[in-house]
């Protein structure tokens, strides 16, 4: 018998694990549909909590539906194992940083109220599984779902920005208020959707470059890139590939990034070969 059936008191929220669970019916039914689920699909949710979400996910997908859920919290997962048939909730006690989601029969949906401290890792982490996943619908903190979405030129456009969306297409769905969470988190909420752009994405020559090239770049974010990547492209090369060398981080477009990355790229190739 589970600890949670011996002895079934309240569940006290765990700061260390992100714990602002849903508490507001509206917003949740907001967030189920706009995660429409499908009998048939294959869902997972990242920290299900106290099954808010997942209650609903569950219903709506009728009869054939069935998601796994990965949840950190021992205790947590003792009460949802006491709620669900495994029929209906696979539930994995694991930290979804280190869950190996190719585990799971793909497409994969994956949703979740992330808990805030570790949202930005998890998104790279999933980003690694980019083939296997269908879409991704998660409650995040406003302003980095603002920052995942920033165009080339605002302000909040950073290394999160560019490294999404050459991969993903991304769709702020709505704000969630605090008063929606119990305990009130100290920030605003929205619901992103992030749908992989397969065959349509970028193809940088090499990702590993690409991303290292990303990342200098919006580290200097104050320096023009003539200052801040001087170390990777010749003066002639910005022409070469019409970028302004006057530019910052900010300002580029991901194919802007990919034509950087690629000219570095060509330049290494070409010196290895001499
Ligand atoms: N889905 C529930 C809701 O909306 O009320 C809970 C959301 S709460 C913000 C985040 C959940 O993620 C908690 O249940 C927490 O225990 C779980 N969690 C935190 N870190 C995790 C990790 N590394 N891996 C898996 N679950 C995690």
């Amino acid at each position: 018998m589970s600890e949670f059936a011996k002895h079934p008191t309240a569940h006290r929220a765990r700061k260390r694990f992100g714990q602002n669970f849903l508490v507001d019916q509206s917003i949740i039914n907001r967030i189920v549909e706009a995660i429409d689920p499908q009998p048939g699909q294959h869902i997972v949710e990242i920290g299900p909590g106290q099954a808010a979400i997942t209650r609903k996910l569950i219903h709506a997908m009728g009869l054939n539906g069935s998601i796994d859920a990965i949840e950190i919290d021992r205790d947590l997962v003792a009460r949802l194992t006491h709620e669900f048939d495994d029929s209906k909730l696979r539930v994995h006690q694991a930290d979804a940083m280190e869950f190996d989601f190719a585990t799971l029969p793909s497409p994969l949906r994956v949703v979740g109220n992330l808990p805030y401290n570790i949202s930005t890792p998890i998104l790279f982490r999933l980003c690694e599984f980019e083939s296997r996943i269908s879409d991704l619908t998660f409650m995040l903190q406003k302003e980095v779902v603002d920052r995942m979405a920033a165009a080339a030129g605002d302000g909040e456009r950073g290394r999160l920005s560019v490294m999404l969306q050459y991969r993903f297409k991304i769709e702020k769905c709505f704000d969630v208020p605090p008063t929606a969470f119990k305990p009130v988190p100290a920030v605003d909420s929205s619901i992103v959707r992030l749908t992989p752009l397969g065959t349509e994405r970028l193809q940088p020559q090499d990702e590993t470059l690409f991303a290292q090239i990303v990342t200098t770049a919006f580290t200097q974010r104050r320096k023009m890139l003539r200052k801040s990547l001087g170390a990777w492209m010749t003066p002639e090369a910005w022409t070469e590939i019409s970028v302004n060398p006057q530019a910052r981080a900010e300002e580029l477009t991901c194919e802007e990034f990919m034509a950087i990355s690629d000219w570095v790229f060509g330049k290494k190739a070409s010196t290895a070969l001499r």
